[in-house]
């Protein structure tokens, strides 16, 4: 896409996007030539859902930008990313998080990450589900890991045009962190991240107290897989 263009796209996105949210730009599939251009725009926070495209950008870019990685992440990827990743937004099991807890260890580093809520009605969509969250909470199962910050909860929407579908779940999500934040996170400052809102959902999922939006194609355009 023409430098202009993603400019333009950032500048659209930003303006209409309250104070208090962040914007990551995902942008899996897209060329560095693409990235930099949103750099270049001011954009730091830049989302990928693949570690090894991650790790390859990771090279490209410079060195000040954050990086997400909020794609389902296979264990035997956990070790790239957490090099790679400033935040590893898609952790959905408490076994992946002890994984990324025992990597960040071994290479002395303490990362951010988001436990994922699985509030879609596919199937398919990877995450806790609200109870199996509030259970492993509440019998200490995410406790005593040093190595990880858990800074919030991540969530997606399901795939529909049925906005009033889209705006119960994402009112879900903010419940959800209402609850959890209280009850398990209220000394702790960082916990203070909702992620949920892509391209066509982003507004609905502000109204819902989102602090981070993962917008791709709004910015980039459509993807050439
Ligand atoms: C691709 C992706 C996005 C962005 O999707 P767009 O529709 O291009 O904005 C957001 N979140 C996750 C987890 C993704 O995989």
């Amino acid at each position: 896409m023409a430098q202009s263009l993603i400019s333009d796209n950032l500048r659209h996105i930003k303006a209409m996007m309250p104070a208090g949210v962040d914007l990551v730009a995902v942008s899996k599939f897209h060329p560095v030539e693409a990235l930099q251009q949103a750099y270049d725009a001011g954009q730091r926070i830049f989302g990928e859902n693949r570690v090894q495209e991650l790790a390859a950008k990771v090279d490209l870019m410079p060195a000040d930008v954050q990086w997400h990685m909020i794609g389902h992440l296979q264990t035997n990827k956990v070790r790239v990313a957490v090099r790679c990743a400033n935040m590893i937004e898609s952790v959905d099991s408490v076994r992946l998080l002890q994984l990324i807890n025992k990597e960040a260890q071994r290479i002395d580093k303490v990362i951010d990450v988001l436990l994922q809520l699985h509030v879609a009605q596919e199937e398919a969509k990877s995450g806790f589900g609200v109870g199996e969250l509030l259970q492993a909470l509440t019998v200490g199962e995410l406790d005593g890991m040093d190595h990880v910050r858990v800074c919030g909860l991540m969530a997606m929407a399901s795939l529909t045009d049925d906005e009033e579908q889209i705006d119960r779940e994402f009112a879900i999500v903010n419940d959800t962190f209402n609850v959890v934040k209280e009850e398990f996170y209220a000394d702790r400052p960082e916990f203070k991240h909702i992620s949920m809102g892509m391209s066509h959902d982003w507004p609905i999922a502000v109204r819902h107290g989102a602090t981070l939006v993962r917008i791709g194609s709004a910015i980039f355009g459509p993807r050439q897989y």
